[in-house]
């Protein structure tokens, strides 16, 4: 991270939410549902899938999570109606996971019973380390009970992610593989990022060796491309696993993989909490904020000129 952006991100905070918005505006799908459906119709149309996240926030009582179950399973019940090929994927935080161990299992289990009905598929987002082991504990706990339409997620930064390939590997889950996004102590994560792409590059063989279907989630090329190479050793057919990438990042390489023959499904959120997901976006992504401070500084400049 540049000194400059790292100002920025400090900054943010002050930044014009309509600035905000309008840099925000690839990344998110709008507001509304309807916006959602047309994106993913869009993307559809282009040969893609799509995932759809409601974007939540940190909820601080348990009655709060019915909430988003309900947007949930009436976003379930819309992705059918329409007919559109998407999926959603969802934050057990958001769900009580950190309130009511138990009444968050409830309100999974009601979405993916749900989701089963429409012959749909549900994705558990992987949170920072607090919440791993129960997330993955309820996930065991869903297919445990025969509900086969849900997935989970592996973050390759975390030294404890290979063991968990293999038992997910050997579980037969449907695992998304990605990098992962939450700052870790480096006692729970790789810090160097070729550690992690190493790391990475070890889960998906153990996955795709057990035989897992494995969502490659990923806009790093290096890693498409060891992705690619282990699926043409292995003799992989494109039904047996899919690229996935978030909207409004890495287009061109999404076309070059889609025109390939290859499945990939965009991750598109949406939401009346689009300013706290952008905000976040931007901490993540140093870059981005840089792109908004130097659009703010190009206007000024601008502004001064005779
Ligand atoms: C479909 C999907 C689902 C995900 N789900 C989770 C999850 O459940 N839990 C979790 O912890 N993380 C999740 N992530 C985030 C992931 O962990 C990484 O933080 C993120 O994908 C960046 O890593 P990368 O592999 O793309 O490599 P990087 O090296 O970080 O990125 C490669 C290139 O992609 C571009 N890029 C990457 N990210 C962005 C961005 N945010 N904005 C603009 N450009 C970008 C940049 O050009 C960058 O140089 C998900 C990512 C995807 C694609």
């Amino acid at each position: 991270m540049s000194l400059f952006d790292r100002a920025v991100v400090l900054a943010l905070p002050a930044v014009p939410k309509p600035l905000v918005r309008h840099f925000s505006q690839p990344y998110i799908a709008g507001s509304r549902l309807d916006e959602a459906i047309a994106t993913v119709r869009r993307l559809n149309t282009a040969g893609m899938m799509a995932t759809l996240d409601i974007l939540g926030e940190h909820i601080h009582r348990i009655e709060e999570a019915s909430g988003p179950r309900d947007s949930y399973l009436a976003l379930i019940d819309e992705i059918h109606r329409t007919g559109v090929d998407s999926n959603v994927s969802v934050k057990l935080t958001q769900l009580g996971l950190k309130l009511d161990p138990e009444a968050c299992y409830r309100n999974i289990r009601t979405m993916v019973m749900r989701a089963k009905t429409h012959g749909s598929f549900v994705r558990i987002d992987m949170e920072d380390t607090s919440c791993t082991d129960d997330t993955l504990g309820i996930y065991r706990r869903l297919r445990a009970e025969g509900l086969d339409n849900v997935g989970v997620v592996l973050q390759a930064m975390l030294r404890r992610s290979l063991r968990d390939a293999s038992e997910l590997g050997r579980e037969g889950a449907n695992v998304r593989l990605c990098k992962g996004i939450y700052v870790e102590p480096r006692r729970h994560a790789y810090q160097d990022r070729e550690l992690v792409r190493r790391s990475y590059v070890a889960s998906l063989e153990r996955l795709f060796a057990a035989g897992s279907y494995v969502g490659i989630a990923t806009h790093d090329e290096l890693l498409v491309f060891e992705a690619l190479r282990l699926v043409e050793k292995l003799g992989l057919k494109p039904g047996q696993y899919e690229f996935q990438m978030l909207l409004g990042v890495e287009e061109e390489l999404r076309r070059i993989l889609v025109d390939a023959g290859h499945r990939l499904r965009v991750y598109v959120p949406f939401g009346e909490h689009w300013y706290a997901y952008s905000v976040r976006r931007m901490r993540e992504n140093p870059r981005v904020a840089g792109h908004v401070a130097r659009s703010i500084l190009g206007r000024i400049g601008h502004t001064n000129r005779p």
